[in-house]
């Protein structure tokens, strides 16, 4: 919803695992730094169907979700359950991107799905590659306005692993987008998806935050899942004016006031604002359709040009390639490979 600034901040170096020093070693020994990246190796689903209620945030209207398992190869699927009309989770399908992500098709002009973002998200940073998504409204819950309820019901289903691999995008050259003063970009990364997130809001609540991280499911859940979406006070009231944000409340927002943090429970983790923008991207760059091997970096950014950063990158077929999950790759936790690159090979 609001401005981001991507940048790059030094990984952290982990130690290394056995697996990790036999990946590092094939590379030519297990002097010097690196860093730990993943992507998934098989194709995933849930292993039962989970449901909940909650609100649209801009509806105000009560919808119920359905997570569905799905066959391989599907991919993540919105199905508007009311109207009987299917869409595909993907970059091209988006049709709005100023408050929320929405897709939507152009057969079906009335059969669209609001604030996909948080739950595409929790999905992708649970790695499960294959789901439907029901919904009976316009828009998903917004739940406590964060990914961690969906990862929740992703938990309760449990992951079942799938036969055949899950195929990577690997981008192959820098893309970028641009607006006023923002940009995003992608570029190429030896191995896994990172993102560099920073903000800077004159709110003095928010002020500067930055943050980079290497995508794992341990670093999705620990870092990025919990944290709320956020507004400032003064564009609640010109939202609910407008006939939006109906369903916003202190419940499923952090609302910042200048200084203060409006909510009286305050934050639930140190900037929590930035955290939120990267759990915004991760969503969003789900759309590509497959987990992507690139490093995102911007400035500014928000759900539009993320959107625009997929249409750059799938406009010029040089931009990028499909390719299999590395079968070389060691398996870290269930179905996602673990390899160790030296940080010296890797973007910085
Ligand atoms: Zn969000």
């Amino acid at each position: 919803m609001n401005a981001s600034v991507y940048e790059l901040a030094p990984h952290a170096t982990p130690s290394l695992s056995q697996a990790g020093r036999a990946v590092a070693m094939e590379m030519g020994g297990d002097s010097g730094e690196y860093v730990t990246r993943f992507e998934p190796t098989v194709q995933r689903t849930l292993k039962q169907p989970i449901d909940c209620v909650g609100v649209g945030v801009h509806s105000g209207a009560k919808v119920s979700l359905t997570l569905l398992p799905a066959p391989a190869g599907t991919g993540i699927v919105f199905r508007r359950t009311d109207l009987g009309v299917d869409i595909q989770a993907r970059f091209d399908n988006v049709v709005d991107t100023r408050l929320c992500t929405v897709l939507g098709r152009a057969d079906r002009p009335e059969a669209r799905v609001g604030t996909v973002e948080h739950v595409m998200a929790a999905l992708a940073g649970t790695g499960v590659t294959n789901a439907i998504v029901c919904v009976d409204g316009p828009e998903v819950p917004i739940l406590d306005g964060s990914a961690e309820g969906f990862v929740f019901l992703i938990d309760c289903a449990g992951i079942a692993t799938q036969d055949e691999a899950a195929p990577v995008i690997e981008v192959l050259r820098p893309v970028r987008v641009e607006a006023d003063a923002a940009f995003a970009e992608l570029r190429p990364c030896g191995y896994g998806f990172e993102a560099s997130v920073s903000i800077q809001f004159a709110a003095a609540a928010i002020g500067r935050q930055s943050l980079s991280l290497a995508l794992t499911t341990e670093a999705f859940r620990a870092q990025l899942s919990r944290a709320r979406t956020f507004a400032l006070a003064e564009e609640v009231a010109a939202l609910q004016a407008a006939g939006l944000g109906l369903g916003g409340s202190l419940d499923n927002a952090v609302v910042v006031d200048g200084a203060r943090v409006l909510n009286p429970g305050g934050l639930r983790m140190n900037e929590e604002f930035v955290r939120h923008k990267m759990l915004d991207a991760v969503g969003d760059l789900a759309l590509a359709g497959a987990t992507l091997r690139a490093r995102m970096t911007g400035h500014r950014s928000g759900h539009r040009l993320n959107n625009q950063l997929l249409h750059a990158l799938f406009a010029d077929p040089a931009n990028w390639r499909m390719v299999p999950a590395d079968a070389t790759a060691t398996t870290g936790m269930a179905g996602w490979g673990e390899r160790r690159l030296r940080a010296a090979a890797a973007p910085v």
